[in-house]
């Protein structure tokens, strides 16, 4: 079965078509600016030089749509010949709130739970949906399947998932912390299973998503019990432009000081903290080495503030869970930031975790990376959240 896997932003849209007999990337896209001035859809293909590039105007998700499947039909650039080929569209849903645990076949009743769950998510489920409507107009029949970002930490005891606040604003509101990264925490956790020989059922995990925006998860037995992201993306890490866990007093103080109202407090921790807030110079991980590497202070402290952070939280969820079997790194810096990773897996030898100098030298590859010694081991594993979802539509609508 060939899955068109989709993931819908405001004004973006990445797709991938995965043939499900070898799970085989037939072609990977990118829609940018939809909806403003200079549309543009951008695919390759593995193994065919350049690139499909398709500059026309797009109003809205469903003009965006409507290109995607001409490009995926593409005689040079795609990956099937013919559009009835494609037999189900995975779709990523940002926030499934506490209706959903799981991946479900969408249908009106799961589109009537999204739009419940817009108000978790302003910014990104509105366009989650958009994307869904505009597949059922153009390819109807095709069945299509939700995964959720936050589905997979619905296992969270409550002890986890409930703040230090008033219980009635969770009844009322829905207050209380959901987790991110969901599918990717997922993958790399049943990808570090298997790369320790063992049943995922059999093994404490911790697993640190470290892209633009990071979180770090607990998992035991493969459920997630504690994760770094809350009640929104916010919460947790330093991020590339979020500013992660701070004194929640702080915002009080500025609104005064700085005379910010609730849009221009959300905009500083959201767009304007983070690394890129502490430095003044980039949310880019590379550009702040760089900075670090010609003695600029503010980019040293940024990275060691950045690493004692996940060290933090690597400390607790082995507290939380007594023990870890594996400590696995993913995503942009994850996956691709070497000293970071030596950062955060420094002294860390007390609890049994010991990074191979050596063995860490590498990029986007999976591999054991912590020593022979090393009682907890540590790996570096791409994450693949595109095909997590295909795996799901295929179950579900096999
Ligand atoms: P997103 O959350 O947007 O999916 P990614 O997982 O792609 O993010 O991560 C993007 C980040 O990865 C970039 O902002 C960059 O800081 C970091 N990154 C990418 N390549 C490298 C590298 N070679 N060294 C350090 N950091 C890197």
């Amino acid at each position: 079965m060939k899955i068109l896997v989709l993931n819908c932003g405001s004004s973006s849209l990445k797709y991938q078509l995965i043939d499900m007999s070898n799970e085989e990337v037939l072609c990977v896209g990118l829609v940018e600016r939809i909806g403003i001035e200079g549309s543009v859809l951008k695919q390759e293909k593995d193994g065919v030089e350049g690139k499909l590039i398709v500059e026309q105007p797009m109003k809205n998700h469903q003009d965006a749509i409507k290109l995607v499947l001409d490009a995926v039909v593409d005689s040079q650039y795609g990956g099937v010949k013919d559009i009835k080929e494609v037999e189900a569209v995975g779709h990523r849903v940002v926030h499934g709130g506490e209706k959903f645990a799981g991946s479900v076949l969408i249908t009106d009743e799961v589109k009537a739970a999204l739009e419940e769950c817009i108000e978790l998510a302003p910014l990104h489920n509105p366009a989650n949906i958009m994307g869904i409507e505009a597949c059922e107009a153009i390819l109807p029949g095709v069945p299509m399947v939700g995964v959720f970002d936050t589905a997979f930490h619905q296992t969270m005891p409550k002890s986890s998932y409930l703040y230090g606040l008033p219980h009635e604003l969770y009844t009322k509101y829905g207050v209380r912390r959901y987790g991110f990264h969901g599918t990717s925490h997922r993958y790399v956790s049943q990808r570090a299973a298997a790369m320790l020989g063992k049943n995922i059922e059999d093994c404490k995990i911790i697993t640190c998503h470290l892209g633009n925006g990071a979180s770090v998860a607990a998992i035991d037995g493969g459920k997630s019990v504690d994760t770094s992201m809350g009640f929104t993306p916010l919460e947790g890490l330093i991020m590339g432009t979020r500013c992660g866990d701070i004194d929640a007093a702080i915002l009080p103080f500025l609104m005064e000081k700085e005379g910010l109202d609730a849009k221009g407090l959300s905009d500083l921790m959201n767009k304007k903290s983070g690394v890129y807030g502490m430095t003044g110079i980039s949310s880019d991980f590379r550009d702040i080495e760089d900075a670090a590497a010609q003695n600029n202070e503010l980019a040293q402290v940024a990275l060691e503030s950045y690493a004692k952070k996940v060290k933090k939280y690597i400390g607790s969820y082995a507290a939380e869970m007594n023990g870890v079997d594996a400590v696995v790194f993913t995503a942009g810096v994850g996956e691709n930031g070497i000293g970071m990773r030596a950062d955060i897996m420094a002294n860390m030898d007390f609890l049994g975790m010991k990074l191979d100098e050596e063995a860490n030298k590498v990029r986007g590859k999976e591999r054991v990376i912590s020593t022979e010694d090393s009682k907890v081991k540590i790996l570096l594993i791409p994450t693949n959240e595109e095909l997590m979802i295909a795996r799901d539509t295929l179950e579900l609508v096999k």
